[in-house]
């Protein structure tokens, strides 16, 4: 394996380059260019994977390629949030962890579950507040958990400040990067120790394969995560982390196709006559729009053609949903709040499409 996930060779090559060229066997005379699948519970022993839940050369390739775009080392994992439960097992039991009041409810899901369990103390912020999340960061913190931009409610935190802070406190800061991908923003280069990826989102991006990854620079976290990946076992199918390889070859493209994409409907949905906050930080392909109500929101979900109406986001194909819809969704969040996951097609007739489902004017 060409392990480029050894940063000091990527520096030469900018992010968009880099996702192309990553994680891919050496360069010799009948290598294929492409890491083959490679479907294995275990290997002759004597070498460094012995079985198939300690590594695999498929996952590695895509672990070096991500690895190298966010200028750290990765390990996958089963998903977004089998990445997330391992990153939140390293904290010690008493320990409290100060998280995003609006990350994705799975990840408030697995914080509340282990706080019930008395295990870990939570304690809910404004991430974007960078004085208010400072000021809880006390002797009991071990963990700073940052989302950014937030899912759905797209705040956006200062992860330079906060991880600079959290330093000085003697506190690990994670980065869920899904939303922004490393190609608009390098947490760990801010300062943050630990990346957080549903790969299932942008990096793999085409709504075929459920994957998460964790990625860092900090040789003891690495060996930590790993261990908890042998042990507790939420490893990457093999096909799921060729699909996920595959899919951040053109990475840039799409998020930069989405990025325009989306700027232009910001621009038509703002001060559209039945929309009443457009929320767009400008970090990607996520909108979220607000509508008088729920019924409403729903009805607009309901009357697309082209947007297709699901969960998840990141796919080359636009989707939509209220968020509300789920009950573990925080109700903070307006009951007649939509995530735009925009696509790659052309906006016209994104636009065309969304124009005729919004209620109108009277
Ligand atoms: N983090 C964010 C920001 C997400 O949006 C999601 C899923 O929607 C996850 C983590 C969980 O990832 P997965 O669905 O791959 O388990």
């Amino acid at each position: 394996m060409d392990n480029m996930g050894a940063h000091e060779h990527d520096d030469m090559w900018s992010p968009q380059t880099v996702a192309v060229k990553a994680g891919r066997p050496e360069s010799q005379p009948d290598q294929p260019l492409n890491q083959p699948l490679v479907m294995a519970s275990t290997y002759v022993a004597g070498g460094e994977m012995e079985y198939g839940r300690y590594g695999n050369s498929t996952w590695e390739a895509f672990e070096s390629a991500l690895g190298a775009l966010e200028g750290g080392r990765a390990l996958s994992f089963a998903s977004g949030m089998a990445a997330v439960a391992t990153v939140l097992d390293l904290v010690a039991p008493g320990e409290t962890v100060v998280a995003a009041r609006h990350c994705y409810q799975g990840t408030l899901v697995q914080l509340a579950v282990l706080e019930q369990r008395g295990l870990v103390k939570v304690v809910l912020v404004d991430i974007d507040n960078t004085e208010q999340v400072l000021a809880a960061l006390n002797d009991d913190v071990a963990l700073l958990w940052i989302e950014s931009p937030t899912n759905p409610a797209l705040e956006v935190a200062d992860i330079a400040a906060l991880s600079a802070g959290a330093s000085a406190a003697n506190v690990t800061v994670v980065v869920d990067n899904t939303f922004a991908t490393p190609l608009v923003q390098r947490p760990l280069d801010l300062g943050a120790s630990v990346v957080v990826h549903s790969a299932t989102k942008y990096l793999a991006g085409h709504s075929d394969a459920v994957i998460g990854a964790v990625v860092t620079r900090n040789d003891q976290i690495w060996r930590a995560v790993d261990q908890k990946r042998r042990t507790l076992g939420a490893i990457p199918g093999t096909l799921e982390a060729w699909l996920a390889l595959r899919g951040m070859r053109t990475l840039a493209l799409r998020v930069e196709r989405s990025r325009t994409n989306a700027e232009e409907l910001v621009r038509r949905l703002t001060g559209h006559p039945d929309v009443e906050r457009v929320r767009y930080p400008d970090l990607g392909g996520i909108i979220a729009i607000e509508l008088a109500d729920a019924e409403i929101a729903d009805r607009v979900c309901r009357s697309t053609q082209l947007w297709v109406h699901a969960t998840s986001l990141g796919g080359v194909e636009s989707s939509l949903e209220r968020r509300r819809r789920w009950t573990s969704e925080p109700t903070t969040i307006p009951e007649g709040l939509i995530r735009l996951s925009v696509g790659i097609e052309d906006v016209e007739d994104l636009w065309r499409d969304l124009e005729q489902a919004l209620p109108g004017r009277d």
